[in-house]
């Protein structure tokens, strides 16, 4: 703890204010409770089954593209650059950045779409709530419960984003967590909550611009309706002459990422400085710090709506979407049809929730090449 007090803001989270866990655990004696949350996190099976999930393209449709584990890396580097030039607490931005997206299901957003149609009776699907289900509930790792035993901090990060996606979709009021809301209505959360979700906005834009254009979703000059990727050519130019068409791809991104990061830094940091923050509780009373200038916010828009139209929309993306709501729809049935075959945590949860919510359970646990072969 003496490290944090060296090294961090005033303004950011400390260790030793954390609420603790449900289960009460004695302090280690040379791990912070973040560091222990980062670590069962990556411990956790939920976390491994990345690796074999999609982010936007097909596992067979190449061998460059992100999974959702690289994705989540991504976002974890981008989010402890942030957090280390912000002088915030790395351990807990970490936890929260390696969490964020371990509840998706198999094949994406297609997958989370299909489950949420599904049980549009039942409560819905959201794969930020379901990190919470899997967390909390789901995983079996201890002896003494249930879950992984987070702290209260990382499961109200994760409970932000849960609120966030619900709120888009007009279901604010679902709980998410077994603690209920943790999270007051009108306050703002800590800055290291804030930093996963524009590291998760840096990280899928770039990347998923760099899986498209590699896989050929994409061309360069379709690329050039965007400002921010006109102005990260603009640095390459100013750098390099005579790139091969791929390396000057390839530094385009790394010139886009580092523009947006930079962009968050110096905006973060004037903000700031103008209302004088000074601890935990001002960053609680103040409206979200963290986030772009409003310059590049409208341009990170921009470069969205791009790839929403040019590679979510795809016309090979249309078609795999397709697919993938067949599958779900069949397995799903069949599992209607054979809820027996549920068994350990499943079982638990078809008998207290019933049997849409343990289907739902089961599939989000299966990996891409599982689920196909359910
Ligand atoms: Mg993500």
């Amino acid at each position: 703890m003496f490290r944090e007090s060296a090294i961090q803001a005033p303004y950011a989270f400390f260790s030793q204010a954390t609420r603790g866990r449900l289960h009460p655990e004695s302090v280690h004696p040379y791990r912070g409770p973040f560091q222990r949350d980062r670590d069962r996190i990556i411990h956790c099976s939920a976390f491994r089954r990345l690796s074999e999930k999609m982010q936007v393209f097909f596992a067979n449709w190449g061998n460059y593209h992100r999974t959702r584990l690289t994705h989540t890396l991504e976002v974890t580097s981008v989010a402890r650059t942030l957090a280390r030039a912000l002088l915030l607490n790395e351990d807990l931005v970490e936890a929260l950045a390696l969490l964020h997206d371990i509840g998706h299901p198999p094949f994406g957003h297609t997958g989370e779409e299909t489950l949420d149609d599904l049980l549009r009776d039942k409560g819905g699907f959201n794969h930020n709530r379901q990190a919470l289900r899997m967390v909390e509930k789901l995983e079996q790792r201890y002896p003494e419960y249930y879950g992984l035993n987070l702290t209260w901090e990382t499961l109200l990060g994760q409970e932000y984003r849960a609120i966030q996606s619900e709120s888009r979709r007009n279901r604010p009021d679902i709980p998410v967590s077994v603690y209920g809301h943790l999270l007051e209505p009108i306050r703002s959360p800590f800055l290291e909550i804030q930093i996963v979700d524009v590291a998760d906005g840096i990280a899928y834009t770039s990347h998923d611009a760099d899986d498209a254009l590699e896989l050929g979703f994409l061309t360069v000059e379709e690329l050039w309706g965007s400002t921010l990727w006109r102005r990260a050519v603009e640095q390459v130019r100013k750098h390099w002459s005579n790139l091969t068409e791929q390396e000057f791809r390839r530094a385009a991104i790394h010139c886009l990422i580092n523009e947006m990061v930079s962009d968050i830094f110096q905006s973060t940091q004037s903000r700031l400085n103008e209302h004088q923050v000074q601890s935990v509780d001002d960053v609680l009373q103040l409206p979200i710090l963290i986030g772009p200038s409003e310059e590049v916010a409208q341009q990170q828009k921009e470069l969205s709506q791009l790839l929403f139209d040019r590679v979510y929309r795809h016309p090979k993306v249309l078609k795999q979407r397709e697919q993938v709501r067949d599958w779900f729809h069949t397995s799903f049935e069949k599992m209607l049809h054979n809820p027996d075959s549920l068994v350990g945590p499943y079982r638990a949860v078809l008998e207290e929730e019933g049997e849409h919510r343990a289907i739902a359970d089961w599939i989000a646990d299966q990996t891409d090449r599982l689920f196909q072969q359910t």
